[in-house]
């Protein structure tokens, strides 16, 4: 990805830098060959060069590009689990997981982490956006994800003959994870995505099912990732889960839905992020009847928002660290609709949209390891900027419709909004 050359300056805006500071009412951003040289109030910036482009944020609002902390570029809206693994050829799955790409960059979100590729697509993606072949949020890349036999991602009888060639590794004990590891290692991915522990949306599962990994299988995946510098995180809901992730040196937890104070007290010992994708509860609890999810389904879905929310605030409270991502990629929780989780933090969980805006921006960045580089408005970071018709602080819920952004600016360059 080529950042733009020459000077751009954002003006006429209430400017939100990211780090949870007050908003500066009169900002004024200088962008120089893609990266920011000046981010402030207005009165006291740098002169800019005449031939500078400008862009007019209309009394609105720049904020840095959002950062998308659970993505899913491959899940092409599925209406029933089963149908990621079966469903379409690696071949059309790619090419769903670029238009994804695309959509997401055009939603505002200037990087994303996946959490868990079908095939090896993100991998690629993720070359793909870098060598411009595509347009795409910057992306970290994962794989196939890694579960225990028998465990929440392996639901189809073996006389189906059917391997989940696609969708995961399935080992048996710590020998088989760490083949498993190595085996992504070779893919070439950044993160291991693995499911410790079930879910509400599998009925042979459960959110409180905890051994779809074993503690010695998570510790081996680990083991071997950090040793090829990867990083590991897990799909963990039960209390025993997020604390076996967590005792086994798990880089961060998806969900984290049911803490208790001893999976508290060693998140925030080691301040391992958290990504909560909360909203997709709802919309599972809203539209399940719609998708035929049984009313057990449903109502493991109503105790998984409650229980991720209150874990949410502690955590805010505590001072640990969340990060904004929604496993968008269902029929339910389709692309697109990123920004209802941010909407769903602020009504809901009971956020201020402040707070929500730290999470989807510096804390997504530094999730992915990228916080030096952007997911804040700060001299010498990268200028990946989004410029909002309309104050953002008042209204979170404008980010929902990309028809209110005016720019979409990623390494300097407008990539998408209606001023491209
Ligand atoms: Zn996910």
């Amino acid at each position: 990805m080529t950042n733009a050359v020459g000077t751009t300056v954002i003006s006429n805006g209430q400017l939100v830098i990211g780090t949870g500071a007050a908003p500066i009412p009169n900002g004024y951003v200088v962008c120089v060959d893609g990266k920011i040289t000046y981010a402030g109030p207005a009165a006291g910036a740098p002169k800019a060069a005449p031939e500078a482009n400008r862009i007019d944020a209309k009394g609105g609002t720049i904020l840095p590009g959002l950062v998308e902390a659970h993505f899913h570029p491959t899940y092409f809206n599925v209406a029933a689990l089963e149908d990621l693994d079966i469903k379409y050829p690696v071949e059309y799955v790619t090419l769903l997981a670029a238009h994804n790409a695309k959509l997401a960059l055009e939603c505002g979100y200037t990087a994303a982490r996946s959490g868990g590729s079908l095939f090896n697509i993100d991998v690629w993606l993720k070359k793909a956006i870098e060598n411009d072949v595509c347009v795409g949020p910057r992306l970290a890349s994962s794989g196939r994800e890694i579960c225990g036999v028998g465990g929440l991602m392996d639901w189809n009888p073996d006389f189906r003959k059917i391997g989940m060639e696609g969708l995961v590794l399935l080992v048996n004990g710590p020998d088989e994870a760490r083949a498993a590891v190595r085996k992504l290692v070779k893919d070439g991915v950044e993160w291991v995505k693995t499911y410790p522990t079930g879910d509400a949306a599998a009925p042979d599962t459960n959110d409180h099912h905890t051994l779809c990994m074993t503690f010695e299988e998570m510790h081996a995946v680990v083991a071997t990732a950090h040793n090829h510098g990867l990083k590991v995180t897990g799909h963990c809901r039960a209390t025993e889960g997020i604390k076996n992730a967590l005792r086994a040196g798990y880089d961060a937890i998806e969900h984290g839905t049911f803490m208790d104070d001893e999976a508290m007290e060693l998140l925030l010992k080691r301040d391992v992020p958290c990504v909560p994708a909360l909203y997709f509860e709802l919309a599972s609890i809203e539209r399940g009847p719609e998708f035929k999810m049984p009313q057990s389904v449903i109502d493991g879905h109503k105790e998984t928002l409650e229980g991720g929310a209150e874990s949410a605030r502690k955590i805010l409270k505590a001072g640990g660290r969340l990060g904004m991502g929604g496993d968008y990629g269902f029929a339910w929780n389709p692309h697109g609709d990123y920004a209802k989780e941010l909407s769903f933090f602020v009504n809901y969980v009971g956020f201020s949209p402040l707070q929500v805006l730290t999470c989807a921006t510096k804390t997504g960045a530094e999730i992915m390891g990228r916080g030096d580089e952007f997911g804040t408005l700060e001299a010498g970071k990268l200028a990946d900027v989004l410029v909002v018709d309309g104050d953002v602080i008042a209204n979170i819920g404008l980010l929902e419709d990309r028809r209110n952004f005016l720019a979409v600016m990623q390494g300097g360059t407008v990539k998408a909004g209606r001023l491209v």
